[in-house]
């Protein structure tokens, strides 16, 4: 919807700055998201670590003009012709005062979904539930927070028929804003869970702050056998609605829970809803979670009026939430992104968002291959000129289309390459498919298209190991890091050695995307592999090789400086090829005692070389700590310290340029936040492993692979090489295809460790082969096919350090290249 920017300095009690018309449908809150800037409201919020108000030039400059702001730029009449600033005191509040009022437009019922556990889901399925004949605006993907719940209800236009939106909280206080920007009519409790009970006094006080959300509904649906629940909605204030409580085993509950009968891959749900007749339902499901959640669906379908044989019919083709979008190398150079999500106007955008926002090394085209859009409650023709909009101004260049509205719609699509098909078959089949060649290619598909198949024949086949990469771990890491700096503290990300195991290109696009100051590689190649894949951050090399100047100089790769040897043939090299003020890293050594100058008797003659010639400039001085993950070596750590304190100073006093001192690393930053200086440098804490105590941040790896065969094995049989592998009694092994070339170590076989075959441990038995394993999987309920995890999520990488009597990066550098990498982010 549409507000002109009057309506909103009054909706939001702003004082205005600027008096240009001007109408925005868009708002925004992150700058990188930029797509039609002429109707673009952007808010400058301010979080510990970012201040919104830094982008306001660049933004000007892409042409946006409407900007809430809580201090007016100096001089802004002049600098900012056209612009409109709206002045508060806390611009976040005022996004959600701006929602709220948006909201209050609406007479409608507005179903609000909180919990635990489960709320991405009720939200989906409840999408599918009600979509075939309401229009349904919901938040897109998890967007549950103080600042996506208001995006997510600015979704709501004049087309809205019901409102779905999820409120997400993890502190006390949070509820309060989000009920008043949904204003549920419809009140959702999913489930009450262990998710940040550590912000709490215990779950009790989390119920109660979620069942914030419940005061005003008309109707509160929650989990009557969960006793905690139920006691807290009894004594609450908050809960005077109607009671729409599931439960099996109180008959006078409104969704009465008969019986619920789980049948090979289906699952049959007997119910009474209010005391009527008996219903019942069927879900492609067996699992709990999704028994438990169709039950609220079914209980918020009813209370919207849908009639029980709609639900019961709609119930049967349930499809799973899918929640990543996935990043894979597909054939001929193409790199194939992959998001099953739903398929409508709001998850496409972000989708596209996305693609646009990883940089990619010359030439490659971006590519959109997407399906027919069902119920966006827009007519085609309008539906497909704002694909087509979203589309260019995300960088598509290719339009591949699927699907008979499309077909039709073709016209709509202005994009100069383009390509139409009525089935998956026809592309498959085309000259259009087979000439896919470097190319970034975004896979949006609605289900029914069965887009698996594109994947299926566009994705390299690869060895059935993998390492998953959660992208969004990388970046909770870096937060959490992050907050132990100060907001103007530099950081570093160490992505050496691929990343450690990660895999250096896609970790550096996901770094560089969150604006890290500086990325750090062992070798120039490393480097040089970076730049070719279009990363443009400043880029550090730890170990330059005497060979590689060249390629250092060819892609603006800052080398470390250690002694007067490399600091002597740098010059030279830089000379030769006239380069003047090339910015070097200097290198103290205070205690390591592996590479780096003498803090205190190389001084003199390192100022003095320096001094002597202009082709390269020190840009930074630094050190590393030799045990800052033990308390053990607090001593010997100060003593670095002081060494390196002197030592950089006197540097430092000989230039008159600021040269960025630093030190800690992942554990100094966690141990020593007053020893940050300028700069610190994050390496294993960013790939989710604490150095202080090994624990686990934020996985980021798993390391996954497949069951490949099964077999019984009777004593005095024996499993693998020189019979090693005995076994006691009857047994079941299962042979797994990772093996020492992989990067799975030796030392792990003959049961000195384990792997999660469906969540239970099953140890490698006899000696680990080359490429294959053998595990016990005696007592397991597992099938060929089946996955099987080596670390990862529910196995700590640490251990299988600790077994192996190593540090966890041993083994996660250890991963070989062979293995494939797979990216995703939830
Ligand atoms: C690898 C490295 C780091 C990062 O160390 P972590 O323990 O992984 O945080 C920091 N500084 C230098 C010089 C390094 O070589």
């Amino acid at each position: 919807m549409r507000y002109t920017i009057e309506k909103v300095t009054t909706l939001i009690g702003a004082r205005r700055y600027g008096d240009t018309d001007a109408d925005v449908s868009f708002v925004l809150t992150d700058s990188r998201s930029l797509c039609f800037p002429e109707e673009t409201l952007f808010f400058a919020l301010k979080s510990e670590r970012n201040d919104g108000h830094n982008f306001i030039p660049e933004l000007y400059r892409r042409g946006v003009r409407n900007f809430v702001v809580s201090s007016v730029p100096k001089g802004w009449a002049s600098d900012y012709p056209g612009v409109n600033f709206l002045k508060v005191v806390n611009t976040l509040e005022a996004l959600q005062r701006l929602a709220e009022r948006h909201r209050d437009e609406f007479n409608i019922p507005v179903v609000g979904i909180t919990g635990s556990n489960g709320k991405t889901m009720v939200k989906e399925w409840l999408y599918q539930l009600l979509s075939p004949t309401l229009f349904v605006t919901r938040s897109p993907r998890s967007y549950n927070s103080q600042i996506g719940v208001p995006l997510s209800v600015w979704l709501m236009d004049t087309n809205t028929q019901v409102g779905v939106f999820e409120a997400g909280i993890s502190q006390p206080g949070e509820m309060l804003a989000l009920r008043d920007i949904i204003q549920p009519s419809i009140a959702v409790l999913t489930n009450l869970g262990a998710a940040h009970d550590e912000n709490f006094d215990g779950r009790e006080d989390k119920c109660r702050e979620k069942l914030i959300l419940f005061h005003d509904a008309k109707t509160i649906v929650y989990n009557l056998d969960d006793t905690i629940v139920a006691k807290v909605v009894e004594t609450s204030a908050d809960c005077s609605g109607e009671r729409l409580a599931w439960s099996a085993t109180d008959p006078t509950a409104a969704m009465y829970i008969q019986s619920v009968v789980k049948e090979g891959d289906h699952t049959i749900v007997t119910y009474i809803y209010k005391g009527g007749e008996p219903e019942k339902y069927t879900i492609p499901f067996i699992d709990d979670a999704s028994v438990e959640n169709s039950v609220i669906c079914a209980a918020v379908a009813l209370r919207l009026g849908v009639p029980a044989a709609t639900v019961c019919e709609r119930m049967a083709t349930l499809e799973p939430v899918a929640m990543r979008l996935e990043v894979k190398e597909g054939n001929n150079g193409c790199t194939l992104i992959n998001d099953s999500y739903n398929s409508d106007i709001n998850s496409l955008d972000i989708a596209l968002d996305f693609m646009n926002r990883r940089p990619d090394h010359k030439g490659r085209r971006r590519t959109l291959i997407l399906s027919d859009i069902f119920q966006s409650g827009m007519e085609p023709q309008e539906l497909y000129k704002e694909v087509s909009d979203l589309a260019r101004k995300r960088g598509v260049v290719k339009f591949i289309g699927i699907g008979p509205a499309l077909t039709t719609n073709a016209g709509s699509i202005q994009i100069s390459e383009k390509y139409f098909f009525s089935t998956v078959q026809q592309f498959i089949s085309s000259n259009v498919f087979h000439s896919l060649s470097d190319e970034v290619i975004l896979l949006k598909g609605a289900r029914q298209f069965g887009f698996d198949r594109i994947t299926e024949l566009l994705v390299r086949k690869v060895h059935e190991t993998i390492l998953e990469v959660n992208l969004n771990a990388i970046v909770k890491n870096l937060n959490w890091y992050r907050s132990f700096m100060k907001p103007e503290t530099k950081l570093v990300c160490m992505i050496k050695a691929d990343a450690y195991g990660a895999g250096s290109v896609e970790i550096a696009k996901t770094l560089q995307d969150h604006r890290v100051d500086y990325l750090a590689v062992a070798v120039a190649d490393e480097g040089a592999t970076l730049r070719r894949n279009g990363i443009t951050s400043n880029i550090m090399v730890m170990n330059p090789e005497m060979t590689a100047f060249k390629t250092m100089f060819d892609y603006d790769l800052e080398p470390e400086v250690y002694n007067f040897r490399i600091l002597d043939a740098l010059i030279k090299a830089a000379e030769k090829e006239g380069i003047t003020g090339y910015p070097v890293h200097i290198k103290l050594d205070t205690g390591m005692h592996r590479l780096g100058f003498d803090p205190i008797a190389d001084i003199d003659k390192l100022v003095d070389r320096l001094h002597r010639q202009n082709a390269i400039i020190p840009r930074s001085v630094f050190s590393h700590f030799v045990g800052a993950d033990s308390d053990n070596f607090d001593d010997f750590s100060a003593r670095q310290f002081a060494l390196f304190d002197e030592g950089s100073r006197r540097l430092q006093a000989a230039f008159e340029h600021k040269i960025l001192r630093h030190m800690d690393n992942s554990a100094g930053i966690e141990h020593f936040p007053e020893r940050q200086m300028d700069m610190c440098r994050l390496g294993l804490g960013l790939y989710g492993v604490n150095p202080r105590d090994n624990s686990i941040i934020n996985n980021v790896s798993s390391l996954k692979t497949t069951i490949l065969q099964l077999r019984e094995v009777t004593p005095p049989d024996t499993i693998g090489y020189s019979r090693r592998g005995t076994i006691g009694k009857p047994s079941v092994i299962a042979a797994i295809p990772i093996g020492y070339a992989d990067g799975l170590d030796r030392h792990l076989g003959n049961r000195h460790c384990y792997c999660l075959v469906n969540g239970q441990k099953a140890e490698y038995v006899g000696n680990i082969c080359m490429d294959v394993a053998m595990i016990d999987v005696t007592g397991i309920d597992c099938h060929e096919g089946d996955s099987v995890e080596i670390f990862g999520d529910n196995l700590p990488v640490t251990v299988l350090s600790d077994v192996l009597d190593t540090i966890p990066y041993e083994v996660l550098t250890g991963i070989s290249n062979r293995v494939k990498r797979i990216y995703f982010q939830d």
